[in-house]
């Protein structure tokens, strides 16, 4: 490959372009310091530029207000899975966790380890292809918090609308949609993400709790697995992941000039609609995994009903430059995954192949 491809990996996953050219730009001479972001200390004044500046995109992108603490921790979302119970499974209550795919199944497991949970809804059974309806959800009679994923990478589903949990705040995964759309933070205790699928690269993990959430926490938890430790320190409480925070900076900054939230959300929804609208004038050809209802903006599924056609599929689409378009093998077939950062001219141009690929082979 000499050029960029259109890369549809899960994770990591696609970056904006400015992004990558500004960074190689800076690389050598960060911004007139004489060395590079990867060498300045993280104690420095334009280290704190990066990192200070990045929490105040992420509120700004949010609307949110000091009643949140924005935190950029390490350990991936997988850290969470343990840090939100350990943290906010208080003693008397439960934990109940609403599973829609195999990244809550993990979740709750963790949560399994250090107290008493709930299942609230689960759509296992029919492979995850659709999130549950408010009727089907059963709190426990205490829950100290509502987990959910918003959006299943895995099964290609998301939630359109958040559950109603009433004045019991929802802890959600949101590793991949994080910022893709708008939505009201206030009943969101916490919300977490690995940066690596919607935001920048792997290596950090933004975190976003509420206040006066976090003041219910209780602290038994390792210090490094409070999220109070690093709330009081301003995530500085040892060394960041000081490059990973630097190109997050960058995608907001970059996101913010996509008209934010509103603006990604209208790109997004552009974006997934080429590709749902060829599955379902597709008369079978494609079969889309997720309910229509339950569809995924950021992760698309689909199957062929032949395991020859798929490969064949992800076999052409890879010489034509469309790479990473093999499904997960819990769901089987193919998956594009378009977050925040693939083009809307990536996923036209997948289209078009998709339907080639029909005529040829129909
Ligand atoms: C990828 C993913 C994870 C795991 O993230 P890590 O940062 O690798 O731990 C968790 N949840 C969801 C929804 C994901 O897509």
């Amino acid at each position: 490959m000499s050029e960029r491809v259109f890369n549809f990996y899960a994770g990591p996953a696609t970056l904006p372009l400015p992004v990558l050219e500004q960074a190689q730009r800076e690389l050598l001479n960060f911004r007139g310091t004489g060395m590079s972001v990867l060498e300045i200390s993280h104690r420095s004044k334009d280290f704190e530029e990066v990192i200070f500046g990045a929490e105040k995109l992420v509120k700004e992108l949010f609307g949110i207000g000091d009643d949140f603490k924005v935190l950029f921790l390490q350990g991936g979302a997988s850290t969470q899975f343990s840090m939100v119970p350990m943290n906010f499974l208080l003693e008397g209550s439960t934990a109940d966790y609403i599973l829609t795919g195999s990244w809550s199944e993990k979740a709750l497991k963790e949560a399994q380890k250090v107290g008493p949970t709930h299942i609230a809804a689960s759509t296992k059974e029919g492979n995850y292809k659709r999130i549950p309806e408010q009727k089907e959800i059963m709190l426990s009679e205490n829950p100290a918090y509502v987990h959910i994923t918003s959006n299943n990478t895995i099964y290609g589903t998301g939630w359109q609308e958040f559950p109603d949990t009433g004045n019991i705040p929802i802890v959600a995964d949101m590793s991949s949609d994080m910022m893709s759309r708008p939505f009201d933070v206030s009943k969101f205790g916490v919300i977490y993400a690995g940066a690596q699928k919607n935001l920048g690269p792997a290596g950090v993990t933004l975190v976003i709790v509420r206040k006066d959430f976090l003041e219910k926490a209780q602290p038994p938890a390792p210090t490094m697995l409070r999220y109070s430790t690093h709330a009081e320190k301003d995530s500085l409480y040892n060394t960041p992941p000081a490059f990973s925070i630097y190109i997050l900076n960058l995608v907001l900054k970059w996101l913010k000039d996509q008209g934010g939230l509103t603006g990604m959300e209208k790109i997004n929804r552009e974006k997934a609609a080429y590709i749902y609208n060829m599955i379902d004038q597709s008369d079978g050809f494609y079969k889309g995994h997720a309910d229509k209802d339950s569809r995924s903006l950021m992760n698309i599924t689909f199957t062929m009903g032949n395991a020859d056609l798929e490969k064949a599929f992800a076999q052409e689409a890879t010489a034509q430059g469309f790479i990473g378009l093999k499904g997960h093998r819990s769901v089987g077939g193919l998956r594009a995954s378009v977050y925040n950062a693939m083009p809307v001219e990536g996923c036209a141009a997948l289209a078009d192949f998709m339907k080639e690929f029909m005529r040829k082979n129909g």
